[in-house]
């Protein structure tokens, strides 16, 4: 563990903090969420970079739970600020703008693949129409201007997908190197 980047060395901790959570409860814990996510990414094909993006999708929970770590970010941000921020200071554009839109993007699948709509679950449907529905036309066409559009529809498939209760996943070591491949490529912050 201590020849990893010390960003690795972080992620590796956080999710050790939260090892006791992996095989707890009948549903799917924001840990078995998060190694899914990756996982997925990673049997896709995906680069480094995205797989860590995958892993750390929802960092913002793990961080939430971390009374110690939670005052430097500011306790009161809301998980997806509080997560957006962490990894900001830590990795790249590759890392953390996929993320930024894995929740919009959402609205964007909604809008371009009618089949998308049928594979939310009902929690995801309701939070759709506070987010603002499917996208219109405009919104979709702005969406595919950014450089990192396609990235975050491939986030939100394996997010969208990465709720399959008891499925066995690597654990977070497996996926040290691609950490220290997206760590390499250093921060914009
Ligand atoms: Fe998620």
């Amino acid at each position: 563990m201590d020849n990893h980047h010390p960003v690795t060395r972080e992620v590796l901790h956080l999710f050790h903090a939260h090892g006791g959570s992996r095989y707890g409860g009948e549903n799917v814990s924001q840990l078995e969420h998060a190694l899914q996510a990756a996982y997925f990414a990673e049997r896709d094909g995906a680069p480094s970079t995205l797989i860590a993006a995958a892993l750390l999708h929802d960092v913002g929970h793990l961080l939430h739970d971390l009374p110690a770590d939670a005052p430097d970010q500011g306790i009161d941000d809301r998980h997806e600020t509080l997560g957006a921020r962490w990894l900001a200071s830590r990795f790249g554009p590759a890392v953390c703008e996929p993320v930024n839109l894995h929740v919009i993007a959402k609205r964007y699948l909604c809008a371009i693949d009618p089949a998308y709509f049928g594979l939310l679950s009902a929690p995801s449907i309701q939070s759709l129409a506070l987010q603002g529905g499917p996208m219109n036309a405009e919104e979709s066409r702005q969406f595919e201007q950014h450089p990192f559009h396609q990235e975050a529809v491939r986030l939100r498939r394996w997010d969208d997908a990465a709720k399959v209760e008891k499925l066995a996943t690597p654990y977070v070591e497996h996926f040290a190197g691609h950490l220290d491949a997206a760590a390499a490529e250093g921060h914009g912050a």
